[in-house]
């Protein structure tokens, strides 16, 4: 394809672009110009089939099924996308007096509120960016903690083996070090072993439930206790709220402190690199140490106010107030009601899903689980040499996103599908018949799997040479 400098022609030119606003200044001639800028001469037809043809070349929740496990990748609602366009919300500066901004103040005061109830928390920051970054805050929440009650001893992080990189990552990123301990036969924290790593030196435990193999931890307020016993926190990684949402919540298993993905659970769009938002909440005896600035409501009034022990700030202002804003309208839309079935049906259809795969591949944990479940592509790889990823490349073909694969780490082969509340049983059905389809083709052309995608934009990128040296600019090619 094409790049829009590419396009177009000599004195091509389209006249949609809004009239300039802004009163018109001379600048000095040594700031001015002496070529002009190389800017595309592209018409509005060839604008329109650009960004056209684009779109053609990604996937997204609007093409297709997305089953990618961990990311809840599922439909957002194109109202929110309405609210988060209106003009009182996107045309204000976070500068502005609170006077003048008592609706976003109200828009960041209700849903504190609502996520409090939903988590069972009693504060929150909308300042953290990502569900890492949440991470990141809430840890410096728990170091800050122990350092107000002189306690320097504890520079150790709990995270078990099923953990989502970040966590082990952002523990390192405070300073921590990572004690790992492995999941039990069922998935879950084996106790014993938990018993045997926390000591004085436990800073807090890292814990997502239910876990990243969709197992939810039957043993959840004894391993919180055993923490707590230690002296440590209870870090909860909410990355997997969608599957508890309004039916159990990290306060009452005993977690003092947790983010939220708003772009995963609460309807923003994602996977294209933000902008995301990862509220932290926390209990009480941790609100003085919170980032940024909270909304205080005095005498039917919003204020913003700082807390006096405050780690500072973790971004600018108070966070992507837009996505809180879609946040906001999905948790109205959805109510009391509404938000628990949506967790129900990212159950139920992670279970369909999973009864419907388990003739064709292992799936290693007995079920049931909940809103996802992880896969293993072992047994195909040994009879016919057909790997998870091959299988993934296969489903693209199928116009299908492909799961997640190869983690957790602690299943081999693995692929882990996420088919989200979004996904009409139809829609599950046409999937489980492709995979089934492509495990079949294992047996019978491999070669093909091996070389699949064969009908996407591009075929098997290098994705080591991409990371390692990627090529971030073009080069334009000069006119003879
Ligand atoms: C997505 C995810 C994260 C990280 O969240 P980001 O918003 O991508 O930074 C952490 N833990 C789990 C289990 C996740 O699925």
């Amino acid at each position: 394809m094409k790049l829009i400098f590419e396009r177009g022609g000599e004195g091509h030119r389209s006249d949609f672009l809004p009239k300039n606003a802004f009163p018109e200044v001379q600048f000095e001639e040594r700031f001015q110009r002496t070529e002009k800028p190389a800017l595309p001469e592209v018409n509005e037809v060839e604008i329109a089939q650009h960004y056209t043809q684009l779109a053609k070349q990604a996937f997204g929740v609007s093409n297709g099924m997305y089953p990618l496990g961990s990311c809840t990748m599922k439909y957002n609602p194109k109202v929110n996308e309405e609210a988060a366009s209106l003009k009182g919300f996107t045309e204000i500066h976070p500068l502005q007096p609170a006077e003048t901004m008592q609706g976003v103040a109200a828009m960041y005061a209700t849903l504190e509120k609502y996520l409090l109830e939903i988590t069972g928390m009693d504060h929150v920051t909308f300042q953290p960016a990502a569900g890492a970054h949440g991470e990141f805050t809430g840890l410096q929440l728990i170091q800050a903690y122990h350092r107000a009650r002189g306690d320097e001893k504890r520079t150790k992080i709990i995270v078990p083996d099923s953990a989502h990189g970040t966590n082990p990552a952002s523990a390192a990123m405070c300073g921590y070090q990572v004690v790992n301990v492995p999941s039990n036969e069922k998935g879950g924290i084996d106790l014993a072993l938990l018993k045997e790593a926390v000591g004085e030196d436990t800073a807090g435990l890292m814990l997502t439930n239910p876990n990243t193999l969709g197992i939810f931890d039957e043993n959840i307020e004894e391993i919180t206790s055993i923490v707590h016993e230690a002296g440590g926190l209870c870090y909860y990684d909410g990355a997997n709220l969608n599957a508890v949402m309004g039916i159990a919540r990290p306060g009452d298993m005993g977690f003092d402190v947790m983010h939220m993905n708003l772009h995963k659970t609460f309807s923003t769009p994602h996977g294209g690199g933000g902008p995301g938002s990862g509220p932290v909440a926390c209990k009480e005896f941790l609100q003085e140490f919170l980032p940024g600035r909270q909304v205080v409501c005095e005498e039917g009034k919003f204020r913003f106010a700082r807390q006096p022990k405050t780690i500072g700030s973790v971004t600018a202002f108070d966070g992507n107030a837009l996505v809180v804003l879609r946040a906001l309208a999905y948790v109205l839309t959805l109510g009391r009601e509404g938000i628990p079935q949506a967790a129900e049906n990212a159950v139920l259809n992670a279970n369909y899903m999973r009864v419907g795969l388990k003739d064709v591949m292992d799936v290693p944990y007995e079920g049931p689980c909940m809103h996802e479940f992880v896969a293993s592509a072992k047994t195909i790889k040994k009879e016919t040499g057909v790997a998870a990823l091959d299988i993934a490349k296969g489903m693209i073909d199928c116009e299908m996103h492909p799961p997640t694969i190869y983690f957790p780490l602690i299943v081999d082969e693995a692929m882990m599908f996420e088919p989200t509340e979004t996904e009409s049983k139809e829609s599950i059905d046409r999937a489980v018949e492709a995979i089934k389809g492509i495990c079949a083709k294992a047996y019978k052309d491999p070669e093909e799997l091996h070389h699949a995608p064969h009908h996407a934009p591009i075929g098997r990128p290098d994705e080591v040479t991409a990371a390692r040296h990627p090529v971030v600019r073009y080069e334009v090619k000069e006119e003879e």
